[in-house]
Parts: structure tokens; sequence; C-alpha cells
């Protein structure tokens, strides 16, 4: 059995010694098969939610409704789902509520994708009544039963086909690729969370490129926020080199690159991303479109600072455009004479003393000027040399 199934074993086993079914299921399953670096450990079992959480000391209730408890292991933590049907669907979203079943088969049966729907016993037994592991041989994601009706069940499902192409590389079955042409626009009933998580997650895989033109081919981003018509941007994406970008920041900054898009805030305000990230993302654009227009200057190093730097080195290796090498931007940044307004050599209170006036604006842009003039080396970063330049830059 392969390593990160060892420990969540005496989960199944505890479960089993105690009269119920337990599987290990879902994305840690197929990855095995595949040989893939695999994920979270997931369980499902016969048993009800408050009899999982009676078996183990340590446990966290997620939702009662949706019937899945975190066991805790180790430090380690395992969702533990209960077997279930799911309820009616409400506007081609999640269920309101589902019903708790038996049959492992009814539970593999309500999953996305064929690969996603098989599941291992203790000994490593696969059980997999949908043909997922002959999807995996063919390389095909494909949906549990008529891709239509699951679709329509739950929009999502129709993101996580794109990123399951992108992470893995997989075709996409003829009759899932039609129902997502067909269906595509029901994606503006699902929450943008949701999307946003798939997004990212489709933005990251090592076969991107195969997964945005299979957006394009089906236009799935006609109905994603802030992309309506952008096929031939989206083209472009697919055609850089997204390898080359380390950080979700990035990858959010070379769309908004490609895209030329003005409202850099408003569009990631669309995407609902936390108010850090959309800092974050704006200041790397920013600070790309810094070194488009003046070229990497000490100026521009201190202002974005290392980190920032190293995302528009990134990029510009994701857009082919020859750019500095990472070693030569940290040791320019090491060697900068200041790194913040709090390394500079004089305060305000020195040039009050020295001018003998109150403060006032004259002093922040005084000290904006010594700053700059240090940065760019003209000027030493010592109380006495500066003394002397405030006397011969005096206005
Ligand atoms: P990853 O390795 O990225 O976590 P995963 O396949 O485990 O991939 P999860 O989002 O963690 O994906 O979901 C776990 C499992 O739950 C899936 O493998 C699938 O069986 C099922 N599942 C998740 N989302 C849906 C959905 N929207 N509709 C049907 N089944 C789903
Ligand atoms: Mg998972």
């Amino acid at each position: 059995m392969n390593e990160p199934f060892i420990r969540p074993m005496t989960i199944i086993e505890t479960l089993e010694q105690h009269g119920h079914e337990a599987y290990f299921v879902g994305g840690a399953v197929r990855d095995v098969i595949i040989g893939r670096e695999i994920g979270d450990v997931d369980i499902a079992t016969s048993a009800k939610p408050e009899e999982v959480m009676a078996l183990f000391s340590k446990t966290i209730l997620v939702g009662i409704e949706h019937g899945t408890v975190v066991v805790v292991l180790d430090g380690e933590q395992y969702e533990v789902t209960t077997f279930r049907a799911e309820g009616e669907y409400e506007d081609f979203r999640r269920p309101a509520s589902v019903q708790f079943i038996t049959s492992l088969t009814a539970d593999l049966e309500r999953r996305d994708f064929t690969i996603n729907a098989i599941a291992m016993n203790k000994d490593g037994e696969l059980l997999d009544p949908f043909n997922g592991q002959q999807a995996i041989k063919d390389r095909i994601i494909c949906t549990v039963g008529e891709a239509k009706e699951r679709f329509t069940e739950d929009a999502l499902r129709m993101m996580r086909a794109l990123r399951f192409v992108s992470q893995l590389g997989f075709q996409l079955e003829d009759r899932t690729k039609e129902a997502i042409k067909e269906h595509k626009s029901l994606l503006q009933h699902v929450s943008v969370e949701r999307i946003t998580i798939e997004f990212e997650k489709m933005l990251s895989g090592p076969f991107v490129k195969k997964a945005i033109t299979l957006m394009n081919e089906t236009g799935v981003h006609d109905f994603l926020p802030g992309l309506y018509g952008s096929a031939r941007s989206l083209a472009k994406v697919a055609n850089s080199h997204l390898g080359e970008l380390k950080e979700q920041n990035e990858l959010w900054a070379l769309l908004l690159l490609v895209l030329e898009e003005a409202e850099c805030t408003a569009f990631l305000k669309k995407w609902k991303l936390s108010n850090r990230s959309i800092k974050e993302i704006e200041f790397a654009v920013a600070a790309f479109e810094a070194v488009s227009r003046d070229g990497w200057t000490a100026q521009i190093l201190y202002t974005y600072g290392l980190e920032r730097a190293l995302n528009v080195v990134r990029l510009h290796r994701a857009f082919g455009i020859a750019s500095i090498q990472f070693n030569a931007v940290k040791e320019w940044y090491d060697r900068l004479p200041i790194h913040s307004l709090k390394e500079l050599a004089v305060k305000g209170t020195d040039l009050m003393s020295w001018s003998g006036k109150k403060g006032g604006p004259w002093l922040s842009e005084t000290l904006q000027l010594i700053e700059q003039e240090v940065v760019a080396g003209r000027l030493q970063n010592e109380q006495s040399a500066i003394k002397e330049w405030l006397k011969c830059n005096q206005q």
C-alpha cells in the first residue's frame, strides 16, 4: 500500500471493526492509479457522521448536512464522508440536501467523473463500477452517467472537467465536451468562489495550454467573470510559458497583462479574490509595467522590493522576454544602499534642526529627494554628505 494511505488505514480498520463499511475514494485513489503525487486522502463510509465522531478521539464536524467529519490523526486531517445520494439540485448548484445511504455504488454514482469514482478498500482492491480504471488507461475524462444531466445538476463540474484536463493532460470524452458546449451558460448560477478555486487549479496545471484551448473551443470563458469575448487573449495566455510562474499571484498578473485590463481591481474583485491578493497582484502588474517603461533601475528595485522584482523576472520568462537573471536581481537588491526609509541616515527632525524650519510639505518632499539620490547611488547615505548635498541643493 502506498505510503500516504498507511496512516489513515487505521480509520478504515476502526470503522470496519464497528460494523461499518469504509473505503478510500476520490482524487487519492485516482492519483495512485495514475502514479501521480497524492494530495488529500479522503474516506467514504456507511457510518453516519455521529457514529464516526463517536469512534475517534479528535474530530471536527465540517458539515453535518453533507455528512463530512474530519478525523485528526497525528496532526493530519482526513475527511470522512458518509455515503450519500444528493437530493434535489436547485438552480444548477450543489444540492441543498443530501440523503445518507448504505450503498457504496450509489455514493460513487453521484461523483463527477469516472476517474474520480473509484473506491479502494484497505487491502488495496479497487471497486470500480463505472470503469474509471479504463478511463485512466485511455486518458479520458467522462462524466458518471449522462453528461448533460450531470452538468445541469451542478454546473461547476464543467470547470472541474477543464481543470482535470490541465492537471492530467487527459482528453474530454466527446459527449462530455458536447454537453459543456451546450450547458456552459449554467456556470452563471454557480458561486464565484467555487469557480475561482477550479480556475486557479486550471491555470496551475502542467497541461494548461490544452485546457485553455478547450475552454476557447467550448466557449466556457464567456461565462466566467470578466472573460466574456476574450478568446484571443486566452490563446495568448495558453501560448505563454506558464510553467515559469511560481505563485498564484503571478498567474493572475499575467492574465491581467495579456487582457490589457485597465481596471485591475474591478476585474479581480469579480473573482472574489481577497483584498490582500488583489493588492499583491496589482503591485506585481505595476512593477512589470514600470520595468517595461524604464528598464531595470535601482529605484524600481527599491520601490517594489525583491519579491515583486522576482515576480517580474518570472513574468518576463513566461512571456519569453529577455530579462535579468534571478541571482543578478538578488545581488543588486542586496547591494542597494538602503532598503527602506528607516535606513536613511537622516530623519525629518534632523532636517528641521539643520534648517531651523518647521515641519510641512517641504519635509517629506526633501526626504523623498534624498531617498532617491541615495537609492540611485548619487549621494552617500551619511549625515555629513547629506548635509553638504542639502546646502548645494537648497531651493
Ligand atoms: P484534488 O486532488 O485536486 O483534491 P479531487 O478529485 O480529490 O482532486 P476534490 O475537489 O477534492 O477533487 O473532490 C473529491 C472528490 O469528490 C472528487 O474526486 C469527486 O469524486 C467528488 N466531487 C468533488 N466535487 C464534485 C462535484 N462538484 N460533483 C460531483 N462529485 C464531486
Ligand atoms: Mg481532493
